[in-house]
């Protein structure tokens, strides 16, 4: 089975997007406009242009309000090397990651990191995907592999092939227990 496929894989992303549209929904009733209306496209642009400002998930959120002019895709979700998306993509980084309540201070960015990956992911190499998706259900739960237990997951993922990558779904073989 595909990790895409799988339902705790599935399970996760579905996670991360309805914290995301949370996230942007809160931002819409604390600005006063109403979601999927042009006046809340309006506020995803203003988000867009000082991202530094605002918590990761209000950024990806605004970006899901917005189509790229040059793809046609979700703005930052299309193809590697759209200019326009490559950009968008960039702004995204930038953002602040507010981290949850009780949850060590990497958890956070390496959520971030991996949720990126993980809804763009034909912007990323199948290495690079296995490396992040399969963390991103620990993440969730507030746990992080310890370098030492990161990089002996990278080797490991290092020795796959393209097609054992994308099946790769438990972390627990390559890094042990969190
Ligand atoms: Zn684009």
């Amino acid at each position: 089975m595909l990790r895409v496929d799988h339902p705790s894989f599935q399970r996760a992303l579905q996670e991360i997007e309805d914290s995301i549209d949370n996230a942007w929904h809160t931002l819409c009733d604390e600005s006063g406009v109403t979601p999927g209306t042009p006046e809340a496209r309006e506020l995803a642009e203003v988000v867009l242009q000082d991202t530094s400002e605002f918590d990761w998930r209000v950024v990806d959120g605004a970006l899901k309000q917005l189509t790229c002019t040059e793809c046609g895709s979700g703005l930052g979700a299309g193809p590697l090397g759209c200019t326009a998306c490559d950009l968008a993509n960039g702004f995204r980084f930038a953002a602040q990651e507010t981290d949850r309540p009780g949850v060590q201070s990497r958890n956070e960015h390496a959520l971030r990191v991996s949720s990126a990956v993980a809804r763009t992911r034909h912007r990323y190499t199948p290495r690079a995907r296995a490396g992040y998706e399969i963390a991103l259900p620990d993440l969730l739960a507030g746990k992080i592999p310890t370098t030492p237990q990161a990089q002996r997951a990278k080797d490991r993922i290092n020795q796959l092939t393209d097609h054992e990558l994308e099946q790769l779904i438990d972390p627990r073989p390559l890094y042990g227990d969190l």
